[in-house]
């Protein structure tokens, strides 16, 4: 059985990590990886489960090494999805749920090392306000920092129809919710559910016999 990649977007505040985190808990059994970034580690993140932070000659070589399944400079900083733990997720035949900026969306929607269907999930903030409210709330980022981000989001709203689905994240647990019923919808996709339902096809085909001649 092959796992599906569902792709989530937005601009940087957009909610996609708490999103992620909130379907993940809907959904114990999907897979998740942990990207690798450039970006210094903020207080209160910790190595192998924000990202592993790692350095931009480490990422250079990762990317030489064919490494990542895509990978992006988002606001300055490099970001990746590792291959070898997308892989491990898919060959145990689970979904994959991961968290890149609109570059890497697009590049994964592309790729032609997957198998699995690729669904993605754009997050749209309610407005322009409401995303700078929340990316000044978070308090992450110094001035620059988010004067970068805040303009980049421009751009990136505008690529919404490259996507699958668009979410509005106004209200954090309706949003995970829509989530997570794309996720469950395209598991009983029928090419996702022919293998699972060989055995139900077989005991009509053994009982066949029963009805001959009539
Ligand atoms: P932050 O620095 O706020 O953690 O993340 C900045 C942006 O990079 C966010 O939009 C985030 O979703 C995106 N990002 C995180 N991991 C990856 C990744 O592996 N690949 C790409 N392309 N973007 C990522």
């Amino acid at each position: 059985m092959k796992g599906n990649l569902i792709i989530i977007s937005s601009p940087s505040g957009g909610g996609k990590g708490t999103l992620i985190k909130e379907v993940r808990g809907m959904l114990p059994d999907l897979g998740y990886s942990c990207s690798h970034t450039t970006r210094p580690k903020r207080f209160g993140e910790e190595e192998g489960r924000e990202y592993f932070f790692i350095s931009h000659d480490e990422f250079e070589q990762r990317i030489e090494a064919c490494d990542f399944l895509e990978y992006a400079n988002v606001h300055g900083n490099l970001y990746g999805t590792s291959l070898a733990e997308s892989r491990k997720v898919f060959s145990a035949g689970r979904d994959l749920i991961v968290e890149v900026d609109v570059q890497g969306a697009l590049q994964m929607m592309a790729k032609p090392e997957l198998d699995g269907a690729r669904i993605s999930i754009f997050i749209l903030p309610p407005s322009f306000e409401v995303l700078r409210a929340r990316l000044t709330a978070r308090n992450t980022e110094d001035e620059a920092g988010l004067r970068t981000r805040l303009k980049n989001s421009f751009d990136e709203v505008m690529k919404y129809p490259s996507f699958d689905y668009v979410i509005v994240n106004e209200d954090l647990s309706t949003a995970a919710r829509q989530i997570a019923s794309i996720i469950c919808a395209e598991r009983q996709s029928t090419d996702r559910q022919t293998s699972a339902i060989q055995g139900i096809l077989d005991s009509f085909d053994a009982s066949r016999h029963l009805f001959e001649g009539d």
